[in-house]
């Protein structure tokens, strides 16, 4: 299950200090209105607030860092929820020990510093839609 797209764009950028990382991404791609695509990026963030989807209680846990740590890399994509741009993000961080802790990007990360890398794709994009047997939001591909 899978479509194919061109390059449209890539933006290279960064976000600013204190921004939430999450809504920094919601943002970018609702004003550059960017409904298909792939993102990237590394930085540091102040706190940061990671998911793990309980598979069992069909559920997002939190995971909450309250100190500073590095992002060795975020990963995502971009599609459509519910008729808006959405980022659906991974990221691993790293503490000062190198020891590192990942998951699902959610609200509550505090920028210390972020650089992205945000490449917009040509085609229609991929719409996200309640899968039953998950109970996420997943792309429905109606072929
Ligand atoms: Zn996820």
């Amino acid at each position: 299950m899978y479509k194919t797209y061109s390059i449209e764009n890539t933006f290279l950028g960064r976000f600013k200090k204190d921004e939430d990382l999450l809504q920094a991404l919601i943002d970018f791609l609702e004003k550059n209105n960017i409904r298909s695509g792939i993102i990237s990026g590394i930085g540091a963030l102040q706190k940061a607030v990671l998911g793990y989807y309980n598979q069992k209680e069909f559920k997002y846990q939190s995971i909450e860092i309250n100190k500073p740590v590095e992002v060795v890399s975020l990963s995502g994509n971009i599609s459509l929820k519910e008729g808006h741009p959405f980022p659906h993000c991974h990221i691993v961080v790293s503490d000062e020990n190198g020891d590192v802790k990942g998951g699902h990007l959610l609200k509550g990360c505090s920028i210390f510093a972020f650089e992205f890398s945000i490449v917009s794709l040509d085609g229609a994009a991929l719409v996200r839609g309640f899968d039953e047997e998950t109970k996420l939001p997943l792309w429905k591909f109606l072929d």
